[in-house]
């Protein structure tokens, strides 16, 4: 049994998903504060399976344990977490307190149950300003806000844990950007609000939820100007955690970059999402958004050469499907 945290997220989903899919048996936890349950019942009536959930949240050390013991789970894809960058430097206790320990409690909560395998949802805002590109995972770290600083700090203390006790396998996964949805139309991203990043915004202007885009800056030292992304499918995200729950059988820190090694420009996204639905994506040229680098993307050799996992997704599948997803769900999960 895997315990997914933050399983009825926007990745948590598609990782449940893929879990199910392969045959293993899951039960997601969340509190809720960003998602809906909807995302887990449709996973349930897609594949054909079903999971157990727990409404609980990870800062609570006594019910993690509880479920750790009751459902007889063997390993842990910690997912959990908020993860919004501006909103880290607003109220940024409340990131640390969330994210570093809520992780603290979870890692406690598994000691004690003797459940000593752990992959973990980092991202690659931990590397901060890139000095070389593709960044690659010995790339120097300096996250450039709290939020990315809770992930370092997380990574950090994982690592500690490792050398205090060797028995614990872990997996750090550096997520780039991750788009998409899965290729059904059922679930997908369902931000709360005015979307933060860039394709869940473009596809509320293709539906006409938003009038227009602001792209964030256009003199950046890139080919047309505009800040490059590694954009990752999300359904290759997901199979790459369970490529790296099998890798997991000896002992040991695993940290790999989950990336494409492509690079695409905001009016690229653009372009490609326009051609796949059809829809115009009028747009303005706006300030750079404060802590932005102009360009981001992955060396994912790494994934490659030991767990043999590598995106096959297009940045055009990308926007596809993402774009089913937003017209067969105008409204997210909160229409269902
Ligand atoms: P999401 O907000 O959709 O999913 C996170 C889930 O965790 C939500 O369902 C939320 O309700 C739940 N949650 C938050 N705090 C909790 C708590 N204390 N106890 C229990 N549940 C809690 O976000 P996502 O995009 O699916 O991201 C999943 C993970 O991946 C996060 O840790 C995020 O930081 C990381 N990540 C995301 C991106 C991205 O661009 N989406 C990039 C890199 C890393
Ligand atoms: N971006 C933009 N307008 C928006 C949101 C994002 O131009 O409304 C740009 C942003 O400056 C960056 C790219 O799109 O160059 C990806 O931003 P996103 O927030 O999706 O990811 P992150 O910056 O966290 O990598």
């Amino acid at each position: 049994m895997i315990l997914v945290t933050g399983g009825a997220g926007y990745i948590g989903s598609h990782v449940c998903m893929a879990l199910l899919d392969a045959g293993l048996d899951v039960v997601a936890l969340d509190n809720l504060s960003n998602s809906n349950q909807a995302s887990l019942q449709r996973v349930q009536s897609l594949c054909g399976r079903s999971l157990v959930f727990r409404h609980a949240d990870i800062r609570n050390e006594e019910a993690i344990y509880d479920i750790l013991r009751a459902c007889g789970v063997s390993a842990v894809i910690h997912l959990a977490g908020l993860k919004a960058v501006g909103d880290s430097s607003v109220r940024p206790m409340t990131y640390y307190e969330n994210n570093v320990l809520g992780t603290m409690r979870l890692i406690s909560a598994m000691r004690k149950a003797h459940v000593k395998t752990l992959v973990f949802s980092s991202s690659a805002t931990v590397y901060g300003v890139p000095t070389y590109l593709p960044l690659d995972e010995q790339h120097p770290l300096g996250p450039t806000n709290p939020y990315g600083r809770t992930k370092l700090f997380i990574e950090e203390m994982l690592k500690d844990l490792y050398r205090s006790d060797d028995e614990w396998r872990l997996g750090i996964l550096r997520y780039f950007n991750p788009v998409g949805a899965h290729e059904s139309g059922l679930i997908g991203e369902d931000p709360v609000g005015v979307p933060n990043n860039l394709v869940p915004f473009v596809a509320q202007v293709a539906i006409g939820k938003q009038e227009k885009l602001k792209i964030c800056g256009n003199d950046y030292d890139t080919p047309d100007g505009t800040g490059i992304r590694d954009y990752i499918h999300v359904v290759d995200l997901a199979s790459g955690h369970l490529s790296v729950l099998s890798h997991l059988k000896q002992p040991g820190v695993l940290t790999l970059n989950l990336g494409t090694g492509n690079g695409n420009s905001v009016l690229e996204v653009i372009r490609t999402f326009e051609a796949v639905s059809g829809r115009p994506i009028p747009y303005e040229i706006g300030e750079r958004r404060a802590g932005d680098v102009a360009i981001c993307y992955a060396d994912p050799t790494l994934a490659g050469e030991t767990l043999g996992w590598q995106s096959t997704r297009s940045l055009a599948q990308m926007c596809a499907d993402h774009w089913r997803w937003q017209l067969n769900n105008p409204c997210g999960y909160r229409g269902t």
